[in-house]
Parts: C-alpha cells; structure tokens; sequence
C-alpha cells in the first residue's frame, strides 16, 4: 500500500470514528449555548490567576442589549474632553485662587482677553496640559475615577471625587454632542451593545417669579392637597404660556438634530431628560415639567430622571416633595415613562433614617417604571 493511500485511509477511518462519536453524543445531549459559555467562562476564571486578558475579549463579545443607565457627559473620556478645549481655545487652571475665582483643573472658556492678567498666567492650553506630564496625569486623575483607589494620594471622598468630574469637564461637554454620540456608538458597538439610552442635556427652565415663590416657600410639612393646589397652579402657567412652550420644542429639536445619523438598523439611540435634585424646588419643578411635555412630543425621549448627589443637603431635604411632583406631573402627562435614580446611598453617608424611604418613595408615589442604584437600607 502506497503511503499517501495508507494517510487517506487513516484519515478517512478517524474521520469516520470522529463522525459516529459526534453522532452518538447528538442523540444524548448536545451541549447547549448556555453550557459551553458557562464552561468556557468558567475555565477563564479558574486557578489562582484568572486569564484577565481573555475575559476582558469574552466580556466585550457577549451580547449586552441596552445600556439604559448612561450619562453622556460621564461617558466620554477626559482626554477627548481635553481634545475639544484644545479646538475651543480654550484654557484648564493650573491652581486655585480665591480673588480671581479660579479653581484648579476647571475648564475656563472666556477668551484670554476678557480675563485678568494673573488668571491668564495660571490658565493653560490643552496643549501646554500635555506638555507636562505630573499635570496632564493629575487632571486625568481630576476629570474621572482613573486611578482613583490604586496609589496612595491625597484625595476627596470617592462619591465627591465621583460628582465633582461633572464640574470640571462640564463647560466642554456640550461643545460636540454629534462627535461625542457618534464615539460613544463605535464603541458601544464594539462591545457589543446595541442600544444606547442616555442623558444627554437637561431641558429649560421655565421661569415666573411669582409662581417660582410660591413653591419655593412650600414648607415640609405641607399637606398633600397644599402641594398639589400649587403644582396646579404652576402647570397651569405652563402649559397656557407660549415662550415656554417654545423653549420645550426648541429642546426637542436640539435631541432630534443630534440624533439624526446616528442611530440606524443595528443601533439604536434614546433620550432621558433630566433635572437635578440639588436645585430650588421651583427650578426642580419647572425643569421636570418641561422634561414630561419633551417627553411626551417626542419618541426619542422615552423617559424622564432626577440626576445629582442624592446625599446633598437639599435632596435629602426635598426627596418627598420631588416624588409628590413626579405623581403630579405623571397625572398630567399620562404615559410618560420615569427612570429615577433613588437609593443611591449607604450607611454612613446620611443618618440611618434618611435609608428608609426612598426607594420605596420612588416606586410607590413618583409611581417610577425603573430605578438606579436603589442600594438603600436601613433595618
Ligand atoms: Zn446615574
């Protein structure tokens, strides 16, 4: 027998042998998709030093559907941040100094020429930042969580240097929204997720002085019907008062203009408007009545949010009265969804009755379809 037929006759025999194995094992039980992943997964993680390098591409590639708790400003990376004060001209203090109203690693964006001759020497270019390594590396540090808990340094506590980013980079988040959302699609899509629904900016306000007082001066303990005979007389404003009107639709306009191109076939974009839970009651409520009529005029806005430091003195001491304007403004904009972040607290943070209530308060009276952190508890 010639050896190439002898290879091919080996060959053929294992194939065959191979085949009837693979057969024999299909009629028992093939493994499912769910057990070879579990498997494989497993196998990553097992040992004394997981394969760090490979679950990090097995996490990338597993299908992730939605992100539906996403703020853009937090999303984009401080470099690129630092790319757009660059094309803005604009400047990042170097330190702080209380007469002229510097703070260190805040982005200044009036021209060289309205500032004070000593602001001007203690502002510098974005490229003047990357020129000095310790510097670009400690706003880096300043602008996110990067390296936040792997070396030993001076720092704030993790949640103040967590909320504290926002200020930093927020003069410049806005600069390019269509750039900003089109790197956060590439990105998403390579990591495998297809739907992105984010916080992008917050609606106007809708100022009146009169009715601004009016709620401002509503004490803690007034009684349900008090409130609501003022909200009412708030929204009644609203909804009949034109300039605001135009302001909301100018809002919605500005999501559509932003979106467009951006979300296609295999990738899907949605909005949450949004106010703080830091403000003024009056700029709460005027904010998340126009956050429900954008809302309720546009698709791509599927829900509204109460954003900021849940443990801020003025959170902690309007929590109620924010959830008694959700129901409000739910009955006046049936069919509008709310996504709230509530219970984004821990022992500690606030006296342990300030644990009790909120998630509960979210669900039960805002009437909330989803909440984030909800992390909350007090016994
Ligand atoms: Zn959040």
């Amino acid at each position: 027998m010639k050896i190439k037929t002898l290879v091919m006759l080996i060959c053929l025999l294992s194939f065959g042998v191979a085949d009837a194995r693979e057969m024999k094992a299909k009629k028992t039980a093939p493994p499912s998709n769910y057990g070879t992943t579990n498997q494989y997964y497993s196998q990553l993680i097992s040992g004394g030093t997981p394969d760090v390098a490979e679950l990090n591409l097995f996490a990338n590639m597993l299908p992730k559907g939605g992100d539906i708790h996403h703020h853009y400003s937090g999303a984009i990376y401080a470099e690129t941040y630092l790319d757009w004060v660059g094309e803005k001209n604009y400047c990042i203090y170097r330190e702080s100094d209380g007469q002229l109203k510097a703070q260190k690693y805040r982005i200044e964006i009036k021209p060289a020429a309205e500032l004070a001759e000593g602001a001007v020497k203690i502002c510098i270019s974005a490229d003047a930042v990357r020129r000095d390594n310790a510097f670009y590396r400690e706003l880096l540090m300043r602008w996110s969580d990067k390296d936040f808990s792997n070396h030993y340094h001076e720092q704030p506590a993790p949640d103040q240097q967590f909320f504290d980013t926002f200020a930093f980079f927020g003069p410049v988040s806005n600069a390019a929204f269509q750039d900003g959302l089109q790197s956060l699609k590439d990105r998403a899509k390579a990591e495998n997720v297809q739907y992105i629904e984010t916080m992008l900016k917050k609606p106007p306000d809708i100022a009146n002085p009169h009715l601004a007082k009016l709620i401002n001066d509503l004490k803690t303990e007034a009684t349900e019907d008090d409130t609501e005979a003022v909200l009412s007389e708030c929204a009644d404003f609203m909804d009949g008062d034109a300039a605001a009107k135009a302001k909301i639709d100018d809002y919605v306009k500005s999501l559509e203009e932003v979106a467009a191109g951006i979300y296609d076939a295999a990738f899907k974009l949605r909005f949450q408007a949004y106010v703080s839970r830091n403000n003024a009651p009056a700029k709460v409520f005027s904010g998340l009545y126009a956050a429900f009529a954008a809302a309720k005029s546009s698709n791509l806005i599927v829900g509204v949010n109460i954003v900021g430091p849940e443990n801020g003195h003025v959170a902690m001491r309007d929590y109620s009265l924010h959830m008694q304007m959700f129901r409000f403004l739910n009955q006046r904009f049936p069919g509008v969804k709310l996504s709230l972040h509530a219970g984004e607290l821990v022992l500690g943070m606030v006296p342990p009755e300030g644990l009790k209530s909120h998630v509960r308060e979210a669900v039960e009276i805002a009437m909330a379809d989803r909440i984030g952190h909800g992390v909350d508890y007090c016994a």
